[in-house]
């Protein structure tokens, strides 16, 4: 069943409003009718069972049948750390991640990114990459958009990652397994580090290590810097979201 997000603010008296974009793809792209059912969710966790009341094509009026909690939610908040990749691979990563349940994507540059961003074009980036999410929320039924911010530092990655309660600094190099680090582990907020097409420096790593984030190894084969965090994300599912 089609699937929109609306603000909170548009949902009031027992009614949806839906309009600009979503509205012109309900009603033309679409060709929805009054009296068909779509589903609209809130963005903060509420899903809605609709049917349209009135469609004008800059605008749909819904009625709403009946609400219940989003059930897509992972029951922790994974921050995905993406080292700045060369062409559409940060796309990708930004696709992937929201549909395996990410709840925020943060681009940075590192020593051996080959794409360097001006602010400006960062910001813009972001604005894509945020329709991205928008459209893989929408597919994948989430109760939230996860949000991609512009490119920030290594250090600042660094800072924020330190925050979350598990932090995994994806390095080939480290000695200790993905497993390792997640099997039981109990934590409401997770980061996923991942390094650019070039890898992270060994200074990258020693500082990460140094400020306390615990590095991990994801096997034997090599990973994609577009597919590394996927990867995570898949594990970390099958082990905290049963
Ligand atoms: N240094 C890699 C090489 O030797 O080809 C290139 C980096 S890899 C393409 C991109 C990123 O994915 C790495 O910086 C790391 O964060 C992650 N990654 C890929 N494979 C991994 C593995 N087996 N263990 C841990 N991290 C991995």
């Amino acid at each position: 069943m089609p699937r929109f997000f609306v603000s909170a603010e548009s949902i009031h008296d027992g009614r949806a409003e839906i309009y600009g974009d979503d509205a012109r793809h309900i009603s033309r792209s679409l060709r929805m009718r009054i009296g068909e059912p779509l589903t609209i969710c809130d963005g903060v966790g509420t899903d809605y069972n609709c049917v349209i009341e009135e469609s004008f094509p800059e605008r749909v009026v819904l009625k709403i049948r009946d609400s219940y909690d989003n059930f897509s939610e992972p029951p922790y908040r994974v921050t995905v750390f993406q080292a700045l990749a060369r062409g559409d691979k940060i796309d990708t990563v930004v696709q992937k991640s929201v549909e395996f349940g990410a709840a925020r994507i943060v681009p940075f540059s590192s020593e051996r990114c080959n794409v360097k961003l001006s602010p400006s074009d960062g910001l813009k980036k972001a604005e894509r990459w945020g329709r991205i999410a928008e459209e893989a929320a929408k597919q994948s039924g989430r109760g939230i958009i996860p949000s991609v911010s512009a490119p920030i530092s290594f250090d600042e990655a660094m800072r924020a990652a330190n925050l979350c309660d598990l932090s995994l600094f994806c390095w080939e190099r480290s000695s200790n397994p993905l497993g390792n680090a997640i099997r039981g582990a109990s934590a409401d907020t997770i980061a996923i580090i991942v390094g650019p097409e070039g890898g992270f420096s060994e200074q990258e790593a020693a500082a990460a290590e140094n400020s306390g984030i615990v590095s991990v190894s994801l096997g034997s084969r090599i990973l994609r810097t577009e597919s590394a965090a996927t990867f995570v994300l898949a594990c970390v599912s099958y082990e905290m979201e049963r």
